[in-house]
């Protein structure tokens, strides 16, 4: 690797050494907790299903009473029969509890039903169609873990055991501010030389895809003063504070001077590409994550070091997003010394093609991809090869 460069893995150990999870503890109804990290592992304080019940809409039978027999009884969902009496079977419904002395249901498809008599026209097992108590859940069981983001079917656990709020980490404050004096939102007239503040949107919706509670400080001159004016208040307000542009060593590059006056700052030249420099500090309080103003870049950048840096601060356990490993249907010849990463599609073969420009001022390639080929440094691609694949559907939890 060149000398003076840090490799990706040396950066994100540095940067994930540093991050906490935030200490408050918030408890939430269970019906709003999808999608917050929950902060303590839960157990059931019941069994479940709490009885024996019924599979299936059928008839509930004891087996030594062979295959005719009376219908004795009704029992639907919510309601509770009586013993069976010797000789007779139970009409019951999916999820009703099994009477006391039936040890079969049998599937209402395999009986002839004729006013109470009732001919049973298969042969059955002896505990068929029966949902034992217990056989999902047992009382004290774990049924979910700390640090795990909670999707829709977690909630839905939590309330069959009858969970009704949960404990979740409160919300990452994250701040982003956008440096640059060329900058100008959508809307706006774009005088020459201006381009649009493309950033904002990208980077705003990937901290509202990780969960963050978001502080947008909009665009700021590229001057130390605002820089810094900003960066106090934004530090004041947030856990973690990410900016764009400003931090490679131009004339008009003032986030690296505003950090170290507001507080502390290691720059770091990162092989890999897009990217390069990235800023990483802290001031007061709130981390400080400072990266490059390409628009490839910084999406990239955000993935890679940012959405860790972000999950852990969360109370996430895992941030290692997964890979996949799939074949390139294409031929990468001349790898650059850095490890890159590169936007590429699935394609009809289940292949990946690559984006024909890799430059990383062409945002285009981001919107086309279906995410990002991890590329180890100096590596050629040949037509078939097999590679590690970041699909965003990985990237974006
Ligand atoms: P910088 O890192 O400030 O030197 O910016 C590098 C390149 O990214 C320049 O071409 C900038 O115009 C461009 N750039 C910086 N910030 C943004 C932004 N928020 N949206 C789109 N492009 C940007
Ligand atoms: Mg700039």
């Amino acid at each position: 690797m060149s000398p003076g460069l840090l490799s990706v893995d040396e950066a994100l150990e540095q940067l994930l050494a540093s991050a906490k999870p935030v200490a408050e503890i918030e408890e939430v109804p269970a019906l709003e907790a999808s999608g917050r990290i929950l902060a303590r592992s839960q157990r059931s304080t019941m069994d479940v299903p709490p009885m024996d019940n019924s599979a299936m809409d059928g008839y509930a039978v004891r087996l030594a009473d062979g295959l005719k027999l009376r219908i004795s009884q009704k029992i639907m969902a919510g309601s509770v029969g009586s013993a069976l009496e010797p000789g007779s079977a139970a009409r019951i419904f999916t999820g009703a509890p099994i009477p006391p002395g039936a040890d079969a249901v049998v599937m209402q498809e395999h009986c002839t039903a004729t006013g109470t008599d009732l001919v049973i026209n298969k042969e059955i097992k002896k505990g068929e169609w029966i949902r034992r108590a217990a056989s999902d859940i047992r009382k004290g069981g774990e049924i979910l873990s700390a640090g795990k983001r909670l999707l829709p079917q977690d909630t839905g656990l939590a309330a069959s055991v009858g969970i009704k709020t949960l404990p979740v980490y409160r919300k990452v404050r994250l701040g982003l501010f956008f440096t640059g004096d060329e900058l100008v939102m959508p809307g706006e007239p774009l005088a020459p030389g201006r381009i649009y503040n493309s950033n904002r949107f990208t980077l705003r919706g990937l901290a509202e895809a990780f969960g963050c509670e978001l502080r947008d400080y909009g665009i700021v001159p590229d001057s130390l003063e605002a820089t810094r004016r900003v960066l106090r208040r934004a530090a004041a307000e947030c856990d973690v504070v990410v900016t764009s542009g400003g931090v490679s060593v131009g004339d008009a590059d003032f986030v690296k001077p505003a950090v170290e006056a507001e507080g502390r700052l290691l720059m770091w030249k990162i092989a890999m590409k897009p990217g390069r420099p990235l800023a990483f500090g802290k001031v007061q309080e709130s981390f400080f994550i400072g990266l490059p103003g390409n628009p490839v870049s910084s999406f990239v950048t955000f993935l890679i070091f940012v959405r860790p840096f972000l999950l852990k601060t969360q109370g996430l356990l895992e941030t290692n997003p997964r890979s996949i490993m799939a074949r390139a249907d294409f031929d990468w010849p001349e790898p650059d010394a850095r490890r890159e990463f590169l936007r590429v599609k699935w394609n009809q073969q289940g292949g990946l093609d690559l984006y024909p420009t890799q430059d990383s001022a062409v945002l285009t390639s981001t919107a086309w991809a279906d995410g990002l080929l991890d590329n180890p440094a100096a590596k050629a691609i040949r037509n078939g090869d097999t590679v590690r694949f970041l699909p965003y559907s990985e990237l974006y939890r």
